[in-house]
């Protein structure tokens, strides 16, 4: 059976492009094609300046965003990824296979990487290395895909070449998975900012949609979307990137074409209004049910306990063959 892994970073309140890029797509189709795993990888979380209480209070939300988006703990092994060891274990033979121009090239750490110096603060060792932390939670567990947003196909190379040279210098050990995306919005937009992506750490919330905004505010930040000059509207990423992707933003959520779509709209007000009521009923019901999971703390804490025991069973036996096939 193909084996699935994929995680979500603490770092922030879970937004509109993390839902539309991964999560819904895990829920709705992946844990059912698969053996998945899906973790909140909160080692991530501490590559930028942190504050302890935050992240342990966002893991606990995304984790209780994940089973309210549909995350059923009987078809798909859902956890914490600082609960198993095995994550730690082998991103040390990875950082050993690794070299440290490879991750000078991550886009990421180039971006993150300027942005701490520009706020005066260190770059921290971590956010050069976090890819290869990356590739040992996927490696870890035999995956065969990642389904992520277009943001992480960069990092799932890296992985790639990781395991592929891994297997070459040291014996057969890893499965070399793929990245898998969604066919629309795989890259959603910041829509006050239309040129970067919807982040969940990017510090201005108001070109984000958060899945636990109120339905009021939905309809605010999308109304007040940045859009481009002209009235036509036409489905051109790179001409009108703001248009383009509220087009994929509402095809997302109603099912339809973004170039079809597009014909149907006389203004950008209607184009406006109507994806927003989308997004309103599309996120409706990940907050009612986010409201009934998030008042029984109990049922997370066990379905979290039973996420880690197994994914446990999972890693350990291939990250012992690594360490084995290195020579320890
Ligand atoms: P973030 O950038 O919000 O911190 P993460 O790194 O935690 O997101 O990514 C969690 C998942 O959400 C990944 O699969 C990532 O590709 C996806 N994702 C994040 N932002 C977007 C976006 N704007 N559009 C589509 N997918 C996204």
């Amino acid at each position: 059976m193909t084996r699935i892994f994929s995680g979500i970073k603490p770092t922030g309140h879970l937004t509109l492009g993390n839902y539309l890029g991964a999560l819904r797509r895990w829920a709705e189709v992946d844990q059912y094609r698969a053996d998945a795993l899906f973790s909140v990888v909160d080692l991530h979380a501490l590559t930028v300046e942190h504050d302890p209480a935050r992240v342990r209070r966002l893991s606990r939300q995304a984790v209780t965003l994940m089973l309210a988006a549909g995350l059923d703990p009987e078809l798909c092994t859902v956890f914490v990824q600082s609960h198993v060891d095995e994550h730690v274990r082998l991103s040390y033979l990875l950082e050993c296979t690794a070299t440290d121009g490879e991750l000078r090239r991550m886009i990421q750490f180039k971006e993150k990487g300027a942005h701490a110096r520009a706020a005066g603060q260190s770059v921290r060792l971590s956010l050069l290395t976090y890819p290869v932390l990356m590739a040992a939670d996927i490696l870890a567990y035999g995956t065969d895909e990642v389904p992520v947003g277009e943001d992480q196909t960069q990092h799932v190379e890296l992985t790639r070449d990781l395991a592929v040279r891994f297997n070459q210098r040291y014996g057969h050990t890893f499965t070399v998975p793929k990245a898998t995306h969604p066919p629309v919005a795989a890259r959603v937009m910041d829509l006050q900012d239309p040129t970067s992506k919807m982040g969940k750490s990017h510090e201005s919330g108001a070109g984000i949609v958060y899945l636990l905004d109120d339905a009021d505010v939905v309809r605010k930040k999308i109304m007040r979307a940045v859009t481009d000059s002209g009235l036509q509207v036409e489905y051109d990423r790179e001409g009108k990137p703001g248009i383009a992707n509220l087009l994929e933003v509402l095809a997302a959520c109603s099912g339809g074409n973004p170039s079809e779509l597009a014909g149907a709209y006389e203004s950008y007000g209607a184009l406006k209004k109507d994806t927003a009521e989308a997004v309103v009923e599309l996120l409706r019901p990940v907050r009612e049910r986010h409201a009934r999971l998030a008042s029984d703390s109990g049922h997370v804490e066990e379905v979290l306990r039973k996420g880690a025991e197994r994914a446990r069973g999972m890693a350990r036996p291939r990250v012992d063959a690594a360490y084995r096939a290195i020579g320890l």
